[in-house]
């Protein structure tokens, strides 16, 4: 047993130098072997993976917990690093919905993003939320549902003003202005 292993050890060395001697050789033969082989390899790979499909399926398993497990620890030891990376990705992420709908407010025309939100052109703003993203972003949901056309932009004090009075008073002074006329 014993000498088996060291015969083993003696061959591998010696391969190993041959090796480390014909790199690159051994590279081009590879490369050339693969090329010439590629449909042969594509089924035997294939196959490999059909005969083994519980065991993939289980390392995919621990994988994911494992990435999961990972993923809270680093977000334990880096919390300030975490914060400040998911607070710039929600900002771009807003900034890039708010430029596809124009980046105006539609009601009075401010254009500084930091003071624009989207708006439910319908109104049943709260109610769509729970329904489509009851623990998300709405500016995710939107941009993975390719900007669709139940939302405008409204500046925070036209937005407010919606809600709490049913018309912002830029509404009113501009349907005031049409009698007028
Ligand atoms: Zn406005
Ligand atoms: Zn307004």
């Amino acid at each position: 047993m014993l000498n088996n292993y060291l015969e083993k050890a003696r061959i591998y060395s010696k391969n190993k130098n041959y090796r480390e001697k014909h790199k690159y050789e051994i590279a081009e033969k590879k490369k050339k072997y693969s090329l010439e082989h590629r449909e042969e390899i594509k089924a035997y790979h294939k196959r490999w993976r059909d005969n083994h499909k519980e065991k993939i399926k289980e390392y995919r398993v621990k994988a994911k917990e494992y990435n999961l497990r990972w993923t809270r620890e680093y977000q334990k030891t880096h919390q300030e690093v975490c914060q400040t990376r998911n607070q710039k990705s929600r900002v771009k992420l807003r900034n890039e919905v708010l430029i596809a709908y124009g980046s105006k407010c539609v009601c009075c025309g401010e254009t500084e993003l930091k003071f624009l939100a989207i708006d439910h052109i319908n109104g049943n703003g709260n109610q769509h939320r729970k329904e489509v993203c009851p623990n998300g972003s709405l500016y995710a949901w939107i941009r993975k549902n390719n900007y669709p056309n139940d939302f405008q932009i409204l500046c925070h004090n036209c937005n407010q003003s919606k809600g709490s009075y049913g018309e912002c008073p830029h509404e009113t002074a501009r349907r005031n202005m049409d009698y007028a006329i």
